[in-house]
């Protein structure tokens, strides 16, 4: 009998979340179909996105005011009530999963197996463990696997024109929890988003202070790219935290990774090291990013940065 997998979709309400995509190939590698559930209230727009998702069967859609902020409490009581069934739970490996989760497993008193990079059989998993400098394989006997999948290991699936998977409402009965929603400050940028973008530039504590960081802005408009940072360039109040690349950051594989002023720790080659071409910009030769990248330029990143964005601007 063929594995029973449900994907957790995780969106923004109007939008599914950009992980989820590369969820889906992780998820048919497991069976041939797969079920979704969406959580939320008044989102059921993104339900009808998921019948298109390729492989898709059935849609359960949970519409419930309370799981309106995608709370770890509640959504977690709805999911539940949704999973019984199920031999596979499997949840994109972003923030909102990363609440949610590991309340599920406790509910279910199941061990997750966060961060999975690779499908080995189906009770075979590897997962990035001390900062991605080993690879775990993880056996699992559990009668039903729990996995988060990282976004940057599996390619992205692509929605189909005609809706495949059927919509099955669902209701459910959650208990009034001990928190509730307030508000969510949302940073606002007419930049692509850091973990989606095709093109990151991102700058360390080399940028020397706050204003300077502006070259980094700079050339990330002229590439179309978001921007990035390192943490010691996070710490020093170049960027807020949200920018931050690497272990405790966020874990990307743009299409192009630009290191400016990075020395490459081994915390933030974690975050970045899959992208697919990287290029680094360093006035030390021996920078340890020199080691990881594809392209390196060893020279003072302010002398160097302004001839690039020159002749960027004049080869338009
Ligand atoms: P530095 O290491 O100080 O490097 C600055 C670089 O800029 C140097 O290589 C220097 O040669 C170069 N430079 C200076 N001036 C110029 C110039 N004018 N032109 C060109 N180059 C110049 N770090 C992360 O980034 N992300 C994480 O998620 C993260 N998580 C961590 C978790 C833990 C538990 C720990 C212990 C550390 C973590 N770190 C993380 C920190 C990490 O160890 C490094 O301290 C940090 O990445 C260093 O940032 P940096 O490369 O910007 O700074």
């Amino acid at each position: 009998m063929g594995m029973k997998v449900l994907l957790v979709i995780t969106h923004n309400g109007q939008r599914i979340d950009d992980q989820v995509f590369n969820t889906v190939t992780a998820c048919l590698s497991l069976g041939d179909t797969f079920d979704a559930v969406v959580m939320g209230y008044d989102c059921e727009v993104v339900a009808n996105m998921a019948c298109q998702l390729p492989g898709v069967n059935q849609v359960h859609m949970v519409l419930n005011e309370a799981l309106q902020h995608a709370m770890a409490e509640s959504s977690a009581e709805a999911l539940l009530q949704v999973i019984e069934g199920y031999d596979y739970v499997v949840f994109p490996w972003n923030t909102t999963a990363k609440n949610i989760l590991p309340r599920l497993a406790v509910l279910k008193d199941i061990s997750p197996i966060t961060d999975v990079c690779e499908i080995v059989d189906a009770q075979v998993f590897k997962r990035p463990i001390y900062a991605g400098n080993i690879i775990e394989t993880v056996r699992s006997s559990q009668a039903v696997q729990m996995l988060s999948i990282r976004a940057a290991s599996f390619s992205k699936a692509v929605l189909l024109a005609q809706a495949q998977g059927q919509i099955h409402a669902v209701s459910v009965s959650l208990s009034a929890t001990q928190s509730r929603y307030v508000n969510a400050t949302i940073s606002q940028s007419d930049r692509p988003d850091l973990s989606a973008a095709k093109i990151v530039v991102s700058g360390g504590r080399g940028l020397g202070n706050r204003e300077s960081f502006s070259l980094i802005y700079q050339l990330a408009d002229q590439l179309g790219a978001a921007v990035g940072a390192s943490r010691a360039a996070v710490d020093a109040g170049f960027v807020s935290n949200d920018f931050q690349v690497g272990q405790t950051g966020k874990i990307i594989a743009p299409d192009v990774y630009v290191a400016i002023g990075i020395s490459g720790a081994i915390q933030h080659i974690a975050g970045m090291k899959d992208s697919r071409v990287i290029i680094a910009i360093n006035k030390d030769a021996d920078a340890p990013i020199f080691q990881y990248c594809d392209y390196g330029l060893v020279g003072d990143l302010f002398t160097v940065l302004p001839q690039i964005q020159q002749h960027l601007q004049s080869s338009r």
